[in-house]
C-alpha cells in the first residue's frame, strides 16, 4: 500500500521548519553531492536538505 511515503505519521509540532533525519544510510544531494544529514521542510513545494543547504523539488525529496 505504501508507495514512497516512508515519513513520520505522527506530525504534532510544526508551523514553519519541521525538520525530518534521514534514517537510513547517508543519502547525497542530488544537485551539489554532498552528504545529507537532515531535510528541512518550509512549505508543501519548499524544502532543503542540510548541511549543504540546498534546495531540492519534492520529487528530489522522494528519491534521496
Ligand atoms: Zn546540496
Amino acid at each position: 500500500m505504501s508507495d514512497g511515503d516512508c515519513g513520520p505519521e505522527s506530525n504534532d509540532a510544526g508551523d514553519d521548519g519541521s525538520e525530518v533525519r534521514i534514517g537510513r544510510s547517508v543519502s547525497r544531494c542530488p544537485r551539489c553531492d554532498s552528504p545529507i544529514t537532515a531535510v528541512s521542510i518550509i512549505g508543501p513545494d519548499d524544502q532543503f536538505v542540510s548541511p549543504c543547504g540546498c534546495r531540492l523539488t519534492p520529487g528530489q525529496i522522494e528519491r534521496l
